[in-house]
């Protein structure tokens, strides 16, 4: 377990410092999965580098998943993108880290993964992923730069 919290830390830490070393005020959107695994770790990590006040942490089911426009007639897709877009207009946010993780029960649900088929789960996450970011790069293009995707190991 703690390696891979050590792991766990080192890839967040990598994905938002781009971001986070931009301008003192920037601040870094991270969407996660709503899986109880995830969320906890991930405000526990930031606030012990403290990054207190430097980001904003979305969570819908499946992260990447979310922004797939051909699910859930869309109404994720733009629940997403309004949070992304307020994130950006509102509050300086000047990048995105998804974070997906395999072993996620909404890509086996929704996204046609069978459970347990790793190797298939973790190219459906970089298809869905690869999508949304190219989504966010046309919406938002200053964010260009800095959108990052992770995808966490199964534990
Ligand atoms: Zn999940």
């Amino acid at each position: 377990m703690q390696n891979t919290d050590i792991s766990f830390r080192s890839m967040l830490m990598k994905a938002v410092t781009p971001t986070l070393d931009l301008n003192t005020d920037t601040k870094v959107l991270l969407l996660s999965c709503i899986d109880y695994r995830y969320p906890q770790r991930i405000i526990e990590t930031m606030e012990e580098e403290g990054f207190s006040g430097r980001y904003y942490h979305l969570a819908l089911a499946g992260a990447s998943h979310a922004g797939n426009s051909s699910k859930h007639d869309g109404i994720w897709h733009k629940t997403l993108f309004d949070h992304i877009d307020f994130a950006v207009c509102e509050a300086r946010v000047a990048g995105v880290v998804i974070i997906d993780h395999l072993d996620c029960k909404a890509f086996q649900l929704y996204e046609g993964v069978d459970e347990g088929d790793l190797e298939t789960e973790r190219k459906k996450h970089k298809e869905v992923a690869t999508k949304l970011v190219g989504e966010i790069v046309e919406r938002f293009y200053k964010l260009a730069n800095n959108i990052e995707v992770l995808l966490l190991p199964k534990e």
